[in-house]
């Protein structure tokens, strides 16, 4: 039994915010843990950019840039024409790249809860390899317009539970 890891790479934005939404992200993720077998324990760490953390292959990584014009996925040569059409997306996911990034500027006053709440979500399109179809019949962190007050329900922690063993192999060096 080993550990989950979400790894969060710092790239702009608030860094404060970050800081503390990486407590919040572990206290989340103990809520997955409890419910499934693969793993005893899990963490949130916070990666500095330039440098590249090896990766388990159940390990997830998330970037945190600046804004929506910093994109990692759109950098790499994906679309992100979805989140240029609407503000009100926090992050994206781009499942064919296996990339993962939120946008700082979003952020309800540099909210950690909102930003922990869109690592989250994130972590759970790549785990799941799920679309917009992740969504449906979703309501809490996990739903089409995510509520990130509060903590995810027993329902998204179920969900990503039931995903957290699934092998991914992501780029840590962007
Ligand atoms: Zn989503």
């Amino acid at each position: 039994m080993g550990a989950f890891t979400i790894h969060v790479k710092y790239k702009g934005g608030k860094r404060d915010s970050l800081e503390k939404a990486i407590t919040l992200l572990q206290t989340y993720l103990k809520g997955a843990i409890d419910k499934q077998k693969t793993f005893d324990s899990s963490s949130a760490v916070l990666v500095e950019d330039g440098t590249t953390p090896s990766l388990q292959d159940t390990d997830v990584i998330v970037y945190m840039v600046r804004n929506i014009s910093k994109s990692v996925i759109k950098a790499q040569g994906g679309s992100v024409a979805t989140a240029e059409a609407n503000d009100k997306i926090l992050g994206m996911t781009d499942l064919n790249k296996k990339i993962c990034e939120v946008y700082c500027d979003r952020l309800y006053e540099d909210s950690p809860k909102e930003l922990s709440g869109a690592i989250y979500h994130e972590t759970a399109h790549i785990k799941s390899n799920q679309d917009n179809a992740m969504h449906t019949g979703k309501t809490g962190f996990l739903g089409a317009s995510p509520d990130y007050n509060g903590s995810p329900t027993d329902d998204n922690n179920t969900f990503l539970a039931n995903n957290l063993a699934k092998k991914l192999t992501m780029n840590a060096s962007y």
